[in-house]
């Protein structure tokens, strides 16, 4: 390592926060500590556990790029293997004495020209410099259904799911339908004695193909990575995403249209009853919500056990739940996949910047952060998988990885003296988030549905722009919308 010798902490031992740690112990800093809430790493793969969970990203492009993963044991892993793997690769990479589990951040505070992190064990850390890597998605929204806490049964939300509950034979109900509830339906479809799918708003689906890879094909990934690559960096794959990005920026291009037209097809195609066919079918655009991937949705809904609930519910009663029509679905199990809450990001962590500004404050209106990395007066704290970060069906490991770039590149400006305090001007900040609200408002993600990437203000969280302006934007930083103070603690 060049330069200033810097004392980093990482918030949060997710895919994201062991990406920040090997590359700044690959970069030669060596006073890294990764703090992290829970006994075990792995962020949201430890705490979504619920039957079914997958990932939608083809295996082989949800790995980082340079840890390749030739055991891979289907196109799209599940969340045992995707779990095992971040603990293999924080092994491999020396990163696992680096972290302090059980330190959850209850206060981080710029003081002094350096970051106090206090923890809910009562002990502090100080840094010169914070990789918040808390993830989007992990605070579980509990819905606001009367009598919920009445239920008589085992009511749980998926992302804190409890694997000792019984569900074979049992009368199970799942609320939700997003891409969590298509794929625990889909697990359970033959297992529970009956399963009530209760949708509020339908969601598409867009067909994929999932299958297992044989053992001659991972003894021929381990012999020949260039087998890997060629899969991770497939020109189809990307092509496709690449067309989804066009589509989502651009809805009334061809690319959106024929993304609806799959969806509408693999519905028309896929449910055979007509009655079961108009249940399922939204009354938004494909890809406004979120894309659902799933290779058998519609196949497992149509199984005897499962019933599509879509009347409406009324409340939840100690025995199950009762719809709007006066039915009540009495139930063992009632799983809650109903989202979460994704405008906190790190709160409710208080975060105090510069003079006292609280992440709060900076946020009132909406959460954001100059090119997803970096928030005016909260300085050397970076991003990754932050505010306005790009979604889509892409590989949120890439994504990290690129926004690494981006973040070093900062750090640099630190290490080499250039700059002892770096975060984006509030000029930088103002001209991106105006640049980017009247960019978002016209995606597709706005066109006309309630989800998870809405702010309060009804303008998507996103990054509006194509995949491409994102990989160049991370590999090239304009340091000039920078606010660079040198030597604030020196002169001090
Ligand atoms: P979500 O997409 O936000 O879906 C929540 C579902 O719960 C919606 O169907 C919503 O209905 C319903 N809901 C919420 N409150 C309700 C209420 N009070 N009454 C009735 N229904 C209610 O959440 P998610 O399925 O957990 O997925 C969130 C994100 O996690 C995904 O979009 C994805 O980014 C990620 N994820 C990824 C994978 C993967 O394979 N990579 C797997 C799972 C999750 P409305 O639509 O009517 O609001």
């Amino acid at each position: 390592m060049n330069g200033r010798k810097m004392r980093f902490l990482m918030i949060g031992a997710g895919m994201s926060g062991i990406l920040a740690a090997i590359k700044l112990r690959e970069a030669g800093h060596d006073d890294v500590i990764v703090l992290e809430k829970a006994d075990q790493l792995g962020g949201t793969w430890r705490d979504n556990r619920y039957p079914g969970l997958t990932c939608d990203v083809p295996a082989h492009a949800y790995t980082y790029s340079f840890a390749p993963n030739p055991e891979w044991s289907r196109f799209f892993a599940g969340a045992d293997e995707i779990r095992a793997y971040f603990e293999k690769v924080a092994r491999d990479h020396g990163i696992l004495p680096l972290i302090r589990f059980n330190r959850e951040v209850i206060d981080l505070s710029w003081e002094g020209g350096e970051w106090r992190a206090a923890t809910g064990v009562g002990e502090d850390y100080v840094a010169d410099v914070v990789i918040v890597a808390s993830g989007p998605l992990h605070h579980p929204r509990m819905p606001d259904i009367e009598g919920l806490e009445s239920f008589a049964g085992q009511a749980m939300h998926t992302a804190r799911w409890d694997d000792s509950v019984a569900l074979d034979g049992k009368r199970v109900g799942v609320i939700g339908c997003g891409s969590t509830g298509v794929q625990m339906v889909s697990a359970l479809a033959d297992r529970a004695a009956r399963l009530v799918h209760f949708q509020r708003n339908p969601q598409w689906i867009m067909p994929v193909v999932d299958f297992a890879y044989t053992d001659a094909e991972r003894e021929a990934f381990r012999n020949d990575p260039s087998l890997v690559d060629a899969i991770r960096y497939d020109p189809e794959y990307e092509g496709n995403v690449q067309r989804f990005t066009m589509g989502i920026i651009d809805p009334d291009s061809e690319a959106m249209h024929a993304i609806e037209e799959l969806c509408r097809v693999n519905l028309e195609q896929s449910v055979a009853d007509p009655v079961l066919r108009e249940q399922l079918r939204p009354n938004y655009r494909a890809a406004c919500k979120r894309l659902i991937y799933s290779p058998n949705y519609y196949e497992r809904v149509q199984l005897p056990a499962v019933v599509v609930e879509t009347g409406g519910i009324e409340r939840i009663e100690p025995a199950g739940v009762r719809m709007k029509d006066g039915t009540l679905h009495e139930l063992d199990v009632l799983a809650l996949a109903t989202g979460f809450d994704a405008q906190k990001f790190i709160r409710p962590t208080t975060v105090r910047g510069r003079d006292g500004l609280t992440l709060d404050e900076a946020w009132e209106d909406h959460a954001s952060a100059y090119m997803a990395i970096t928030i005016p007066d909260f300085p050397n704290m970076f991003f990754l998988n932050g505010p306005t970060s790009p979604v889509g069906n892409f590989s949120l490991i890439d994504v990290a990885e690129r926004q690494w770039s981006f973040v070093a590149a900062l750090i640099a400006e630190l290490a080499s003296g250039a700059c002892d305090e770096i975060s984006a001007s509030a000029e930088a900040m103002a001209a991106y988030d105006t640049r980017r609200t009247a960019a978002a408002a016209g995606t597709i993600f706005a066109s006309g549905c309630s989800s998870w990437y809405l702010d309060k203000n009804g303008v998507p969280m996103t990054w509006p722009w194509s995949y491409q302006a994102f990989a160049d934007a991370m590999a090239n930083p304009v340091l000039a919308d920078m606010d660079c103070r040198v030597a604030a603690r020196a002169a001090a």
